[in-house]
This record gives C-alpha cells, structure tokens and sequence, in this order.
C-alpha cells in the first residue's frame, strides 16, 4: 500500500495536470511506501499564478495580522513535533529523537519570524538636510521560490519559507522528491493557522521542475540548498534569468583535535558529529584533523565509540543511526571506502558488511573510521555523505589551517583544544563560514545567519536571521519636503547639496 502525494496549490491539494509518479521509500525497510506526483509545466504555471496572485494581497496586509497567523503556525508545528517527525523517520532514516530535533531547529527560525516587526522598523533621519527628512524601509520581493535537499526535510524549508513569508512574500516549496511528504503536513498547518490561499505552495518534481522556477518570470528569487554542482547551476541559471538567488552547496567538514583538547569530549563529539544522521549533515563532521600525537589518543577514543553505535529503523528505541538514503548512496559510500582502502589507508571501523537483522532490504551502512587518509583520496576529496570519518594527520595547527583552507569547501569547521589563543588563531585564519571553538556541529541560532564560503555558498547573503530578512526584502529610501510657503525657494539647474 503506497500513499498518494499530491502538490499543495493555491490552498488545496490537487494530483495536477503530470502524469509521472516516483515512488518513496522507507530506507529502513528498503519498501516504496509513496507514490510521488511529480508536476508538469501546468501544475508550474497554476503555482506560479496563484502565488502571483496572492501576492498582491498578502503584501498588504498589516504587519500585525501576518505576524498572528506566525505566531499560530508556530504553535502548529510545536504541537504536530511527532508528526512531522515520524514522516522524516519514514522517509529519511534518521532516528525519531534526531528527527525532533530538526523540527526544534526549523522552530527556532519561525520563533524568528514571529519577530518581523523589529526587523522592518526601517531608518529615519529627520532634518537631514534643511526641511527635509529621509527615511528607508524594505519591501518583499514578490513570488519566492525555495528548492531543498533531502536531509533535513522539515528544517531547511523553515530556514526559508517562515522569513520569506513574514516579509510579504508569496513562497513555492519545491522539496525533494525522497522524502517529500513532511512538506505537504507544513502546508497543512500553514493553512491551519490562518494563512492565506496561495501564499504557501508546494509543486514536486527534479530537475525540469527546478528549470521552471529558474525560468519564470514571475518568480523573484530562488532560495537553494543542495549539492554543490546543483547549487552552482541553480546560482548561474537563476541570476542570468533576473533573479535573485542565494545557493547553499555541499561541505567537507574538518575538526581539528588539538594535543591539549579533552580527548574525551572530543571523542564524544566526533562520535555523534560523524556518524549521527548517518553522517547525512551538511554540517557533520567528515574530517579529523589530529594535530601531533592527538591522533592516536583520540581515534581509539572514537573507535570503541563507535563500535558501540546502535544501527537501527529510526522508529526502534535504542537506534543511534538510521539507514542512509537510497540503495545507490550506500553503494557510493562503500565504494569510496574501499577505494581508500586499496589505496594505503587504515580502515579502523568498517561498516560495510552491516545488516540489520529483521531489515535485511533496508539501506544502512555502519560506522566507519578510516586512518591515516590522504588529500588526492576520493574519501577525501569528496564530500561522501555517509556515516564516515576521514582521518588526517599532521604535525601543527598551521599545517591544520593550511588543509582546512586548501579545500574548495568552506561550510563548518571545529577545533578542539584548552588553549585560547590557538582557538583565536584558527578562527582568524580559517576559510570557513561557520566556526565552532569545541563545538562540533556550529549551526548558528536563528537569530545569526547560517551559511558557508567558497563552494559551500554561491550568492552573498546567508540564509535565515538578518541576513534572510534581507535576501526576501529590497530597499527603499524616501527623501521628503512639505516646504512652508515661505521657505519656497525654487528649483536649481545644480547638484542638490545638503544644506
Ligand atoms: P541535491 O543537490 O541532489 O538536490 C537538492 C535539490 O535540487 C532537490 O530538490 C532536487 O530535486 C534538486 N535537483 C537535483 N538534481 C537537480 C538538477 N540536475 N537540476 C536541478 N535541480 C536538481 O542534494 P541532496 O542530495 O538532496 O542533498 C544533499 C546535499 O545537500 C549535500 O551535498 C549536502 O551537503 C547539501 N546540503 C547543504 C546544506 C547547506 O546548508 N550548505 C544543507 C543541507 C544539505
């Protein structure tokens, strides 16, 4: 028995005019639970139209009233937490607690929202030149369009559509075709609490569907998080059609573990910084950079912890990690691991062999540390997005720099260590957008921006928090005179100059 999953358009949900259909899987079972409806140039144009229109209305309504129907959608999304993260487990594999947790983080960025008003009070310079006042404030954009990845099905469209939204901005969902369906209960609830026709849409598809969006000309700006080739063509497509476009890509996420770090702590931390989510994070760490005779302290460390990770259907109490996503990523992965393999590396933990009995069909792979990994390895060189910690060893913290800085990615990086000034020192000089001091997985609160540098983000502006409020927004500023009729001097063929 597969579900039907339809598009969420202009307040309804309707199968559309496409007829192709995808199915869905449960990773953990390995079972197509889904039929997928995947939309036509139709079902594109009828989004684009309705979220058009509404965004004639949507814009004028009061800050005040678009700010209530927030406040309602977030207490929604609090309520349906189990829910919203049954469908991620069922569709994506993570465990049902991590899968709460994504929810928590996509609250965080509605909580943000809710607050709006603050963030389009907008500049006034009263007497700024004699008689005259000048004041800004931003307006949205129009019809705003936001493409997702697979892993956090819920989370990255509440990076998005909440911001985008509260700004005056109609939004079209265009979620993975993986695991689709938590975006149609967000729609739901958007319509629940108060929101409406039009204004929140949802139209699936791949890659003809994304082709639409970037083509449109109704459609203002694109919002993307993907893999990085994605996010590059998605960048490139969309400015040379006019639009405003912020693409967040992949990562290669380094940690580097100082001699003087807590070994313990750090360990922990890889532990559930590689392998949590089965290592499915665009902020999990893939790389462990051990400085000195850090290495063999702490991969040993990490190993027995490791070893000790419950592998499981993410529904089961007790699962540490679920299965990655489809049967040809952990083809991918493993392949990779064997690569590094026959290429000189010391496989530590080896999770290629697991199967999890009862879920013989299911897509997992273990565990996996691999030593004394080389730059030119593709278990290197790529990002792997598997349940995989890549271990390089080098002699300084400036040679730990040096490597985190050589490599085209630049989303996340770590450091563990007691010692400030090492810890200043590689903040200062690393190439990387998001930094944590012994903090493995720094994704910043709502209230600060997330994103990546070099490969890991095209485009200028970050996304959620100040910097999303001012991608879903544009400027204006207003320069103003009611004269006395006394003052009435005339106009002047010069440059106007303050006075
Ligand atoms: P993906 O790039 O395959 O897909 C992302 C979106 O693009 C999906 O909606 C998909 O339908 C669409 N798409 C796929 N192929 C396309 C094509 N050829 N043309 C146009 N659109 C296309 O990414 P994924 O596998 O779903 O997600 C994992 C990737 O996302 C990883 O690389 C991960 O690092 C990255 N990611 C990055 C961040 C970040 O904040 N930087 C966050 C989450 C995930």
């Amino acid at each position: 028995m597969t579900t039907e999953i339809l598009h969420f358009i202009d307040g309804q949900e309707v199968a559309g005019a496409g007829e192709d259909r995808q199915d869905v899987f449960n990773p953990a079972t390995g079972q197509a639970t889904g039929s997928l409806h995947i939309g036509s140039p139709e079902d594109l144009q009828a989004a684009v139209a309705a979220a058009k229109k509404a965004a004639e209305s949507w814009n004028d309504i009061s800050i005040a009233k678009r700010t209530a129907i927030l406040f309602k959608f977030r207490e929604l999304v609090h309520a349906h937490t189990d829910e919203l993260a049954e469908i991620i487990t069922s569709e994506h594999g993570k465990v049902f607690s991590d899968a709460k947790g994504e929810v928590g983080r996509g609250l965080e960025v509605v909580e943000f929202a809710c607050g709006i008003s603050e963030h389009l009070k907008g500049e006034f310079s009263e007497q700024a030149s004699t008689g005259i006042d000048v004041y800004s404030f931003r307006q949205p954009l129009g019809v705003v369009a936001g493409i997702t990845p697979f892993n956090f099905p819920v989370m990255v469209p509440l990076w998005m559509a909440p911001v985008a939204i509260a700004a005056g901005n109609t939004f079209i969902l265009k979620p993975s075709e993986r695991d689709p369906s938590a975006a149609m209960l967000l729609a739901r609830l958007w319509k629940e609490a108060g929101l409406p026709d039009g204004v929140f849409n949802v139209l699936h598809g791949g890659k003809e569907m994304v082709d639409g969006l970037l083509t449109h000309e109704d459609v203002d700006a694109i919002s993307f998080v993907g893999s990085t080739p994605i996010a590059k063509y998605v960048y490139e497509t969309g400015t040379r059609n006019g639009k405003r476009v912020q693409a967040l890509g992949g990562a290669k996420n380094h940690a580097v573990i100082m001699p003087d770090a807590d070994m313990d702590n750090a360990a922990e931390h890889l532990n559930a910084a590689a392998f949590g989510s089965a290592g499915e994070r665009c902020m999990a760490i893939s790389v462990a950079v051990a400085v000195g005779d850090a290495a063999d302290r702490v991969i040993e460390k990490v190993k027995a912890l490791g070893e000790g990770v419950t592998v499981g259907n993410g529904m089961e109490k007790g699962s540490d990690m679920g299965p990655v996503i489809t049967p040809q990523a952990k083809e991918r992965i493993t392949r990779i691991i064997t690569e590094a393999e026959q290429d000189g590396a010391a496989l530590v933990l080896d999770g290629r062999d697991l199967v999890v009995p009862g879920h013989e069909e299911g897509f997992f792979v273990g565990p996996t540390i691999i030593d004394q990994g080389r730059h030119e390895m593709a278990a290197y060189e790529e990002e792997i997005f598997g349940p995989v910690l890549v271990v390089l060893r080098v002699d300084s913290l400036e040679e730990a720099i040096n490597l985190i800085n050589a490599n085209p990615y630049g989303n996340g990086t770590a450091i563990f260590t007691q010692n400030g000034a090492a810890a200043r020192t590689f903040q200062r000089k690393v190439t990387v957008g998001m930094i944590g001091v012994n903090v493995p997985i720094p994704v910043p609160v709502a209230w600060h921006s997330f994103g990546g540098w070099k490969n890991s983000l095209f485009g200028d502006l970050h996304i959620y928090g100040p910097d999303g409020i001012r991608f879903y927004t544009r400027g204006k500023v207003v320069t103003q005179r009611f004269p006395e009729p006394e003052s009435i001097s005339g106009a002047s063929f010069n440059m106007p100059t303050s006075g």
